[in-house]
């Protein structure tokens, strides 16, 4: 499936463990990443500085779902299963 844009589950909902430009340590679960717009955009997109974790990160029906809210959802419990 294409990226909703303006969705931005995936840059909330997980954490992430590698430094992001402005989050040196990463990010908790459930927290905003710095780089995303009001509009739920990337900061970073096409730039060098882009974290490889949300490269490797594709759009999936099973992750994505159909809305951000579904999206929040799914991430937050795959999180939840693999800790
Ligand atoms: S959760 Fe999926 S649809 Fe939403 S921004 Fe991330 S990749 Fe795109
Ligand atoms: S750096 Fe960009 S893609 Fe990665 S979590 Fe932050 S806003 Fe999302």
């Amino acid at each position: 499936m294409d990226c909703r844009l303006g969705c931005g589950a995936c840059c909330i909902a997980p954490s992430i463990t590698t430094p992001i430009p402005g989050m040196p340590k990463g990010k908790p679960a459930g927290v905003r990443c710095i780089q995303l717009t009001d509009d739920n955009l990337c900061r970073l997109f096409g730039a060098p500085e882009r974290p490889r974790v949300c490269l490797a990160f594709s759009a999936t029906a099973d992750v994505c779902g159909t809305s951000a809210e579904e999206a929040i959802w799914l991430i937050t419990s795959l999180e939840q299963l693999t800790q």
